[in-house]
């Protein structure tokens, strides 16, 4: 039998928004350059979260193509958009290089927890459109877990039904919604063996950078902010040195007892900045090259 992974052997993956302002684009370059030091296997950029459009997140991964060593996923949906709209959106992130989607249902215009109506003539689901992106072309599939179910799935079983569905139409990899307690992880990857699916079920782990915005957040995905945890960040709330030693130590606990668990592919929730997620990455041994690909010193990069 084996045990755990080592730090060394295990796969990191990186998620970025599209950043809106001259200023966060700056931030986003220098997190990704920093990050960079931690030889990822991808980064991936979110699409058309909070109402934004496509046009942002394909000169994100298109600049993170060109201008860096990493190899850039592009989250897509399929929210207000026709099938022949995704595929010819697909054809434009083909074009700059992308080779590995996130498929993604989306979530409603109207924001998170708002009823979800699928667009005319458009894919209904993540299964659909990961069948799609299969049809498209030799693209790299992954989609969206849930190890506390979906908010708009009536139990655990649906939600794993649809993550079938996924894997079905082509997906090799999920990566989880955030999540603080391991056991909802550990029993969630439990009942997805139990029904035959064999692909990795990648943690998402979210250091958190503000308590009140993962609290409201948490609540709109089904996701829960533990009282334990609201209890070691609350009191610190104003003091972010502190808050930010013990949001590290949180997340990197939560890594290493998820290593303990067998796992060995990680994806970070970065919101952009570097230095949460290289303190938890450092905590727990991930390695880092000391000198980013910009030619700076990594170390003091920190966004
Ligand atoms: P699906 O997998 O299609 O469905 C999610 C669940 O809803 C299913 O498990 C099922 O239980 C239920 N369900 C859906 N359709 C049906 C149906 N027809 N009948 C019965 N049950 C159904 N959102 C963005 O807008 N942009 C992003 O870039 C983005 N990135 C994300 C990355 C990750 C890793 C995760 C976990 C989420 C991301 N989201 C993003 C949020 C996501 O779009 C929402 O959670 C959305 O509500 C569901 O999308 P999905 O792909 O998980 O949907």
């Amino acid at each position: 039998m084996t045990g755990p992974a080592k730090a060394g052997d295990i796969r990191l993956s990186f998620e970025f928004f599209p950043p809106k302002t001259e200023e966060a684009a700056e931030q986003l370059w220098r997190t990704a350059d920093v990050l960079a030091g931690y030889a990822p296997h991808f980064v991936s950029v979110t699409y058309g979260a909070g109402g934004s459009t496509k046009a942002p997140t394909l000169s994100t991964v298109a600049r993170l193509l060109r201008e860096t060593p990493l190899n850039a996923a592009s989250h897509l949906t399929c929210v207000g958009a026709t099938k022949d709209e995704v595929h010819a959106v697909v054809d434009e992130f083909r074009a700059v290089g992308v080779r590995h989607f996130v498929a993604l249902r989306g979530d409603p215009a109207g924001g998170a927890g708002a009823a979800y109506t699928p667009f005319p003539g458009g894919y209904a689901n993540a299964a659909e459109l990961a069948g799609g992106l299969s049809a498209l072309g030799d693209f790299e599939i992954s989609v969206s877990a849930y190890p506390e179910k979906h908010p708009e799935s009536p139990d655990v079983a649906a939600d794993i039904d649809m993550l079938k569905r996924k894997v079905d139409a082509g997906a090799t990899r999920a990566l989880t919604q955030f999540f603080f307690e391991n056991d909802d992880f550990a029993r969630y990857r439990e009942r997805v063996e139990a029904a035959g699916i064999t692909i990795p079920i990648v943690p998402g782990i979210l250091p958190v950078h503000n308590l009140a915005q993962v609290q409201k957040f948490a609540g709109l995905c089904g996701a829960s902010v533990p009282a334990w945890l609201a209890a070691r960040l609350g009191p610190i709330d104003d003091d972010p040195e502190e808050r930010a030693r013990v949001a590290a130590d949180l997340a990197a606990e939560q890594v290493r007892g998820l290593i303990a668990l067998g796992v060995t592919e990680f994806h970070f929730y970065t919101m952009n900045r570097s230095q949460l997620v290289s303190a938890v990455c450092d905590a727990v041994g991930f390695p880092r090259s000391g000198v980013s690909h910009r030619g700076r010193a990594a170390t003091g990069a920190a966004a």
